[in-house]
């Protein structure tokens, strides 16, 4: 096929054989891929070529992919692990006071976001349903957080509370939000970019495991500026793929205890000489933390893979 010369562009969505790709004038394209290339997915930067003589919808092709800043995977039965998210700056984590609010839940999101790179904000959703006095006493045990570094929003998508403070954190850069269901994702994101939930699309996808419905990630621009990408197939990622080395890792304030343990291949639970417990015996490292850290490594154990 007669192309023209390379040009740069921004991967919009992904589906199948299939790419929809914004070039720099904001102008969407749909593409096809080399073969070459081993995975396209959104947020890709990409050098593509424009058809001469487009073919059905089909108006040019991606020849090659930048290299990613940073990569959100998914387990996938034949794949391994494989990329449904490229070059993301920022990981909202979304739990709410109701269904109860989960601190173990904040920490597992917490880990992915120390491995995979991506700056997290916590932010808690369904603050109109909390008393004024309570919502103290919530901002008191976020405090353990803010210590040590993370950001933390108390926000309502009801009512609008907090939305002003996260906006400012969209502006620039791409984000995504993930978190359990239920906790009110796409209510904030549809305050943020009314629209959205129109525009979210479900597709049917043929794979390995037959025709089955999957909703694709896609990116958006903000009106305000700043990009968010949906993906509700990552929303709720587990941690299984992760190594009990990286949970450890993925607890910052552990690292500068780590390598103090009297054993080596120390897990820090029950192991003697351990010198991640004796920090938590000294009040070092907090006990809430620590269990979390236990819930985690004890649930990876036990949890058999599971695919999506
Ligand atoms: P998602 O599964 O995380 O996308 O959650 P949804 O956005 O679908 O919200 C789940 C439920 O929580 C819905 O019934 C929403 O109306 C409700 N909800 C979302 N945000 C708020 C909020 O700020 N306050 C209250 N009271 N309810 C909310
Ligand atoms: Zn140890």
């Amino acid at each position: 096929a007669l192309l023209h010369p390379p040009e740069p562009g921004l991967v919009l969505s992904r589906f199948g054989q299939h790419a929809d790709v914004e070039d720099t004038s904001g102008a969407v394209v749909r593409c096809n891929m080399r073969r070459t290339i081993s995975s396209v997915v959104t947020g890709d930067q990409v050098s593509w070529r424009r058809s001469k003589q487009p073919t059905g919808s089909i108006d040019g092709v991606i020849e090659a992919v930048a290299e990613r800043h940073s990569v959100l995977l998914r387990p996938d039965f034949y794949d391994g692990l494989k990329p449904v998210a490229a070059n993301i700056d920022l990981m909202i984590i979304v739990s709410a006071i109701l269904p109860a609010l989960s601190l173990n839940i904040i920490d597992r999101y917490l880990v992915a976001s120390e491995i995979t790179g991506i700056k997290p904000l916590l932010v808690i959703n369904k603050i109109d349903l909390l008393p004024e006095t309570e919502q103290q006493a919530l901002d008191q045990q976020l405090q353990l957080y803010r210590q040590m570094g993370y950001a933390c929003l108390l926000v309502s998508a009801k009512t609008g509370q907090g939305m002003a403070e996260l906006l400012q954190y969209l502006h620039s850069g791409t984000s995504i939000f993930v978190g359990q269901s239920g906790v009110g994702k796409s209510s904030l994101m549809n305050t943020l970019m009314p629209g959205l939930a129109a525009a979210t699309q479900e597709v049917s996808e043929v794979s390995g495991l037959g025709q089955h419905t999957t909703t694709v990630s896609r990116l958006y621009h903000l009106p305000e500026g700043g990009k968010l990408i949906d993906s509700p197939g990552i929303r709720e990622f587990a941690l299984w793929h992760l190594s009990p080395e990286e949970v450890t890792n993925g607890f910052i304030e552990f690292r500068p205890w780590l390598g103090r343990c009297k054993f080596r291949d120390c897990k820090h639970l029950t192991d003697p000489g351990c010198a991640i417990q004796h920090a938590v015996a000294e009040g070092e490292i907090s006990p809430l933390r620590y269990e979390s850290y236990q819930k985690i490594l004890h649930s990876m154990a036990q949890d058999k893979p599971h695919y999506f």
